[in-house]
């Protein structure tokens, strides 16, 4: 308003969850933004309140997971029942190398603050509230919106915008992108209540309670005495109906009868809402990128709007970072969309049948349902059929950033590129990713044996110094830490845990991008291997990231 013109490298819209994370995480690459967020304060209401382990070894990466972690409540099993009986325990995988437990439950309000604390702090962020982002107008080289505050409008001109504006996004809407997929007829309660319940923290779910015929009750436990109770709408029930408070009441009574608790209960909050499993099938848009709910909506059954959003942010902010700083080109954000749609259609498939189990769409998929339900009670066979498929981190098999495809093929296990790095317990508490812990940049695992670094390593070291972004080269070694300037930090593995989680052996190499995600990994590698795939994994070789 101030009439300045000059345009801002990167114009967040909307300071939800997706857009503080991308605030941060663009800034650990010395990326500044602005965020534009149309509200005066965080999100009011209960909306997510998992967080996955892979959700906090991202937030680990923006060095934020700390005061989640104090006030979450860890949790690894669900179970589910039909007709008072237990027909399912689903034990969500866990290693005794991860530092944290497969869920977090935290309300996302409490996401947000945290995550706002952070980046109120930072000096590379610039958060104005009560900004609604109301025009979108791309040229070549920038991108100019429209902006009207409670003072009146303005112009702000970005050469890069990040649409986190949420599943109603104002700029999808303005930019006319139309999603794929479905929304299903079936909707659902949202009830927090505030009782003192003496129950562990997992996930329950009852399907067909006596109160509820045909539909079913999720319940689960979130800090400060609250509980999120979750049930299927009878069919034809409004909204309205379904809130009318005496209604609610009986509802919210009967849950509690069913799980013995008939304990004293205040309504902290209470909203309707429906699934969806769509996505656009690009999330770059010219010089606009989408993600989180503005890119897709998923259903929230398997936690999975939060989590996979977190995830594009994290794939999106060193993609943009990169081009931004000039290390790489515009063409590495087209590999952005290429994974994450790959990623957000896998959810709609996997979420679409979650869904569907939870809410039948037609009297077809219904009787297949109840049929699972009933033979569950006596068959172990079809338990299988009841796993909800829970958010899990996505592999970039497929990516065009992979590189030394044969090479990845001479290992039996490991860590296959495209996936996410395992974390690996060293001492009490000390895990691998502390030694990685929010460095931005690629990194270069190298693994030795007794004699220390073998020339080629030595060559590799010397070849990946001086270049012109950040890559962090780690040392795992099975002695005690080695004594060698070359490398960064040096991971003592006396016990061989990482070697044989990464099938690993003396002279073996794993290239990692910054999102931790594996692009390259051989049993021996020699410096101009190393250096073609990085050059790969920023899309710089021949062939790579065209859309
Ligand atoms: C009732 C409910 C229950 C849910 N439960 C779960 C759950 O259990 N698990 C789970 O994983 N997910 C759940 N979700 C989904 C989860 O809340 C979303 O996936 C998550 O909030 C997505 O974050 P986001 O930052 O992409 O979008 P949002 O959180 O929607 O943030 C978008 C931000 O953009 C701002 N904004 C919008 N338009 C403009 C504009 N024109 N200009 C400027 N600012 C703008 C908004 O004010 C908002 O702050 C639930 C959602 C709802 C509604």
């Amino acid at each position: 308003m101030d009439g300045e013109r000059r345009a801002k490298p990167v114009a967040i819209v909307g300071a939800g969850p997706i857009g503080l994370a991308t605030a941060l995480d663009l800034a650990r690459f010395g990326v500044p933004c602005v965020l534009l967020e149309e509200d005066l304060q965080v999100s009011e209401g209960s909306r997510a309140i998992v967080l996955t382990r892979r959700s906090l070894e991202i937030l680990q990466q923006l060095g934020v997971e700390k005061p989640l972690i104090e006030k979450g409540l860890p949790w690894s099993q669900g179970r589910s029942f039909y007709k008072g009986q237990e027909i399912y325990k689903m034990l969500m995988p866990y290693d005794s190398d991860d530092r944290y437990l497969p869920g977090l439950n935290i309300q996302q309000q409490y996401i947000e603050e945290y995550l706002l604390g952070y980046c109120e702090r930072h000096p590379l962020i610039d958060i104005r509230w009560g900004q609604r982002v109301v025009a979108i107008a791309q040229g070549d080289a920038a991108v100019t919106l429209g902006i009207d505050t409670p003072d009146g409008e303005y112009e702000l001109t970005a050469e890069w915008v990040v649409a986190a504006d949420g599943g109603r996004s104002t700029v999808r809407k303005l930019m006319q992108l139309r999603m794929e997929g479905r929304s299903y007829p079936g909707r659902f309660v949202i009830a927090d209540i505030k009782a003192k319940i003496d129950l562990p923290t997992e996930r329950l779910c009852f399907f067909d309670p006596a109160w509820n015929p045909g539909n079913n009750v999720l319940v689960h436990r979130q800090p400060d005495d609250l509980w999120r109770i979750d049930f299927r709408l009878p069919d034809g029930e409004t909204e309205e109906q379904a809130l009318e408070p005496a209604l609610l009441k009986r509802r919210i009574n009967a849950v509690l009868s069913m799980i013995k608790q008939e304990v004293e209960w205040q309504l902290d909050w209470a909203t309707v809402y429906s699934a969806n499993t769509l996505t656009l099938g690009k999330f770059v848009h010219g010089r606009v990128l989408l993600t989180g709910d503005a890119a897709h909506l998923l259903p929230i059954f398997g936690v999975r709007g939060i989590n996979t959003g977190l995830q594009d942010s994290n794939n999106l902010a060193w993609k943009l970072a990169f081009v931004i700083n000039g290390w790489a080109e515009p063409p590495l954000l087209d590999s952005y969309s290429q994974e994450r749609v790959q990623a957000a259609r896998e959810i709609c498939e996997e979420g679409g049948k979650s869904t569907r189990f939870m809410t039948p769409p037609s009297p077809g998929t219904r009787l297949l349902r109840d049929a699972v339900l009933s033979w569950s009670l006596s068959e172990d066979f079809l338990k299988d059929l009841m796993h909800w498929r829970t958010s899990r981190p996505h592999d970039y098999r497929d990516s065009s950033l992979n590189a030394f495809a044969e090479a990845d093929r001479e290992f039996h296990d490991g860590v296959a590129c495209g996936q996410p790095l395992r974390n690996i317990k060293l001492a009490a508490n000390d895990h691998l990713f502390d030694a990685i812990g929010s460095k931005a940049g690629f990194h270069l695992l190298l693994f030795v044996g007794e004699e220390g670094l073998t020339r080629d390593l030595r060559e590799i070291l010397a070849a990946t110094e001086n270049l012109a972004y950040p890559i962090h080269r780690l040392i795992v070694t099975p002695a005690t830490p080695l004594d060698d300037p070359q490398a960064d930090p040096i991971v003592g593995d006396a016990q061989g845990r990482t070697y044989s989680k990464y099938d690993a052996s003396p002279g073996t190499v794993y290239l990692v991008r910054p999102d931790l995600h594996v692009c390259a990994r051989w049993r021996r590698a020699n410096p101009l291997q190393v250096v073609q795939a990085l050059r790969q994994a920023t899309g710089f070789a021949e062939g790579c990231c065209l859309s």
